[in-house]
C-alpha cells in the first residue's frame, strides 16, 4: 500500500448524517437534535465548521428577513420578489416555506449573540434594503457553528466526502457516505439512515478573471467545489435549473459586494464618460425579454446585461459613483466597514491601487459565472415540497427529500429557490432536518445496508491518485509535467478553459450556442477519461483531485442543461446565440436532468412551473 500503508478505516453509524457544516448544515444539525432528542446526529465537514463555507469571513448583512413582527413584509411578497428576479421561474412552494420560517431563525441568531444593528428611531432592525438587515457579522459563522456543535452527537472536521453510498438491498435508497481525513489520510465509512447534503455551490468551474498570482481571488469561495451537486448527481438524483449560473457585478479585482453601496449609501453607476447608461439599453432589452424589463425591481441579470452592452459599445469602464456619498463621514465609515466585515481583500486592493473612493469612483466589473442555489440563482437538486403547500406534482415524500429515498438537501444544494441567502439556507437546513428526523422515525429500526465490496472498491479509487503520483514521479527529474499523470491544478485549468470558451464564460462575453455546447461536452468527456490518470503528491492534492471530480460532474450537468433550454432566459447571466430571445411559450418551465452512472448518459425533461402566489 506504499505511503499510506497504515491508513485506518473508521466506521461511523448515524441516524442523521449531515454533509457540510456551513449555514445549511449547521441549521440541519441544530434542528435534527430538536426533533430527534434520542438520535445520533453526525455532521461531516471538509474544513472546520468554526470558519467554513461562504460565511467563513463573516457578513455585513442578513439578506433574507421578512420583518413580519413589524408588518414589513409577508412571505408571499418574498415569493413575488424571487419570482420576478428569476424571470418567472422559481419553486414557489419551497420559497414560501423558507420565507414563512426565516424570521424565527434570525431571532435565534440574535439570541445566540449575533449583533444586529437597530434603527435608533424605530428600534427595529436596521434595514439595508427591503429584505436585508445590517449586522456586525465578523463572527457570524462561529456563532452558528456553536449551535451545531452543541446539537451534534459528533462533528467530524477535515473529512472530504467523495461519494454517497446506496443501500445494498433497497433500490434508490441512500445508505451513507465515504470520505477521507485530509490531515491523517484515514478512510471514513459513514452509514446514515437519512443523509442531508449541505455541501455548498460551485466556484472555479469557469475560468476566473483573476489568474496567476490572483487565482484564489474570486467572488465565490474557492473552496466551494460543487460537492452539493456532484454527490446527488452521482447517485441519480434529479437536478433542476443547472443552466441558471450566476454572474455578479462587483468592485473590480477585489470582488467587493455592492449591495450596501446601492441600498444603504445610495451610490449609483455611470459609464466611463460619466453618463447614465441603463436607460439607453431599455429598447434593446425589451426586444429580448419583453415586459420583464418593466418589472420592479429590475431583475439582476438585466442590470448585468446593460453593463455588458455598454462596455461592448466601447464606453467602459462602468464606475460606482462613491465620491458624493463618501463626503458624509458616517457613510464613508459604513462603506469601509462593509468590506472589513466580509471582504477585507477589496479594501486591500483599493489601497494597493491608490483608490480612495472619496476622491475616485471605483470600477465595477462582472464576475465569471458560478453555480449556486441560495443566492440570486437557483441551481440544485429537485426536491419534494412541504405537505401543506406544495402542488401534488411537487410532492413524493418528505419535505426537501430529493428523488433518492432518504437523501435530503438544503441551502445551495436545493434548486428552484433563489434568494435564501445565509438566513434562508440555515432555515432550509432546519426544514430538512425536521423532515429527515420524521423519515428516520417512520422507518423504525430499518438499518441501511452498505456493501463492503462497494466501499472497498471505492476506497481503491479514492486513493489511486497517490499511487499514480508515487510511481509516475520517477519518470521526471524536475517540474510538474509528467507523461503519466495529471496534477489537479492542470485538470482544473483545463476544465475552466472548456467551460469558459464553450459554455458561456467571460472570454466569450457569456455567449454560447448549440454547436459550442456540443463541442464542450465532447471536450469534457475527454477530460473525464483522463481523470483516472490524476496524480496527487499529498493529501492536500488528493482533496483537490476529488474537488475536481465534483466540479467536472457539475460542469457536465450545467452544459447539458444549457443545451436543453433553447432560449435566453437570463440575459446578463448567459446568452444562447442561436436562441437569443426569452421564449415563455415553450420554456416557462423547469429543466430537469438525471445522470445514470452506469451508462454515463444524461436524461433531460421539462417540469411545470406552478404559480401559487398571485
Ligand atoms: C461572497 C458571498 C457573499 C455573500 N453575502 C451574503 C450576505 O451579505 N448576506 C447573506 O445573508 N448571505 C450572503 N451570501 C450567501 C450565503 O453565504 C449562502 O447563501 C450560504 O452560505 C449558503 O449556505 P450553504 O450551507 O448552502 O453553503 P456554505 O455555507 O458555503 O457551506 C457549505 C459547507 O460544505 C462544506 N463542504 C463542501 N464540500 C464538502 C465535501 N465534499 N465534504 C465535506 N464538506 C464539504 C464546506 O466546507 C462548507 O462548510 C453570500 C455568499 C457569498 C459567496
Amino acid at each position: 500500500m506504499g505511503l499510506f500503508g497504515r491508513r485506518k478505516t473508521v466506521f461511523v453509524d448515524a441516524d442523521i448524517l449531515v454533509i457540510g457544516g456551513g449555514m445549511a448544515g449547521c441549521g440541519a444539525t441544530y434542528e435534527s437534535r430538536y426533533w430527534g432528542r434520542d438520535l445520533k446526529i453526525v455532521c461531516v465537514e471538509k474544513a472546520n465548521i468554526e470558519r467554513s463555507g461562504a460565511v467563513a469571513q463573516g457578513l455585513y448583512a442578513i439578506n433574507c428577513y421578512m420583518g413580519m413582527q413589524w408588518g414589513e413584509n409577508q412571505p408571499e411578497d418574498h415569493v413575488r420578489y424571487a419570482r420576478n428576479d428569476l424571470m418567472g421561474l422559481v419553486r414557489e412552494d419551497l420559497g414560501y416555506d423558507i420565507a414563512r420560517h426565516v424570521d424565527s431563525t434570525v431571532h435565534k441568531l440574535e439570541e445566540w449573540g449575533l449583533p444586529i444593528m437597530r434603527d435608533p428611531k424605530t428600534g427595529r432592525y436596521q434595514r439595508e434594503g427591503k429584505w436585508q438587515i445590517m449586522i456586525h457579522g465578523e463572527s457570524y459563522k462561529p456563532i452558528v457553528a456553536e449551535a451545531a456543535r452543541k446539537a451534534a452527537t459528533e462533528v467530524y472536521n477535515r473529512i472530504m466526502v467523495t461519494h454517497l453510498l446506496m443501500d445494498a438491498k433497497q433500490a434508490n435508497r441512500v445508505a451513507g457516505a465515504l470520505g477521507f481525513n485530509v490531515r491523517t489520510g484515514d478512510f471514513h465509512v459513514f452509514r446514515g439512515k437519512a443523509v442531508i447534503v449541505c455541501a455548498g455551490g460551485a466556484s472555479h468551474i469557469f475560468q476566473p478573471r483573476s489568474v496567476g498570482e490572483g487565482m484564489g481571488r474570486t467572488w465565490y469561495a474557492p473552496w466551494s467545489s460543487a460537492s452539493a451537486y456532484a454527490l446527488p448527481i452521482q447517485v441519480g438524483a434529479k437536478m433542476t435549473q443547472m443552466e441558471n449560473r450566476i454572474v455578479l457585478t462587483r468592485f473590480k479585482d477585489g470582488y467587493g459586494p455592492v449591495g450596501a453601496y446601492f441600498l444603504h449609501l445610495k451610490t449609483y453607476t455611470q459609464n466611463g464618460y460619466g453618463e447614465e447608461y441603463e436607460k439607453r439599453w431599455y429598447e434593446d432589452t425589451k426586444a429580448l425579454v419583453g415586459d420583464y424589463i418593466d418589472r420592479h425591481p429590475v431583475p439582476t441579470c438585466l442590470r448585468n446585461h446593460a453593463i455588458l452592452r455598454e462596455v461592448a459599445a466601447g464606453r467602459g469602464p462602468i464606475r460606482m459613483v462613491t465620491k458624493e456619498a463618501f463626503q458624509d463621514p458616517h457613510k464613508e465609515t459604513v462603506g469601509w466597514e462593509n468590506f472589513l466585515g466580509m471582504t477585507i481583500g477589496q479594501a486591500v486592493v483599493w489601497a494597493s491601487q491608490n483608490i480612495d473612493p472619496k476622491h475616485i469612483n471605483p470600477e465595477l466589473t462582472t464576475s465569471e459565472p458560478y453555480v449556486m442555489g441560495s443566492h440570486a440563482t437557483c441551481s440544485g437538486a429537485w426536491a419534494s415540497g412541504p405537505e401543506d403547500y406544495a402542488p401534488a406534482e411537487y410532492q413524493w415524500g418528505y419535505n426537501r427529500m430529493m428523488t433518492v429515498d432518504g437523501l435530503f438537501g438544503a441551502g445551495d444544494t436545493i434548486g428552484g429557490t433563489a434568494h435564501k441567502f445565509s438566513s434562508g439556507s440555515f432555515t432550509e437546513g432546519r426544514i430538512a432536518g425536521k423532515a429527515a428526523v420524521k423519515y428516520v422515525k417512520d422507518m423504525k429500526n430499518g438499518q441501511p445496508q452498505v456493501s463492503e465490496q462497494e466501499y472497498r472498491d471505492l476506497e481503491k479509487l479514492i486513493y489511486q491518485p497517490l499511487e499514480n503520483y508515487r510511481i509516475g514521479r520517477n519518470e521526471i527529474v524536475a517540474g510538474t509535467v509528467s507523461p503519466s499523470y495529471l496534477l489537479p491544478i492542470h485538470g482544473l485549468q483545463r476544465l475552466e478553459k472548456i467551460m469558459d470558451e464553450y459554455v458561456g464564460g467571460i472570454s466569450t462575453n457569456y455567449m454560447t450556442n448549440g454547436v459550442l455546447l456540443e463541442r464542450g461536452l465532447e471536450l469534457l468527456a475527454m477530460l473525464k477519461e483522463d481523470m483516472s490518470h490524476m496524480g496527487a503528491e499529498d493529501l492536500h492534492s488528493l482533496q483537490r483531485t476529488w474537488e475536481l471530480h465534483h466540479r467536472l460532474l457539475a460542469s457536465e450537468s450545467v452544459t447539458h442543461h444549457t443545451l436543453f433550454r433553447e432560449e435566453t432566459r437570463w440575459p446578463g447571466y448567459y446568452y444562447r446565440g442561436d436562441h437569443m430571445k426569452l421564449d415563455d411559450e415553450n420554456w416557462h418551465c423547469f429543466t430537469l436532468s438525471r445522470y445514470d452512472r452506469n451508462t454515463g448518459k444524461w436524461e433531460m425533461e421539462k417540469a411545470p412551473v406552478y404559480h401559487i402566489v398571485d
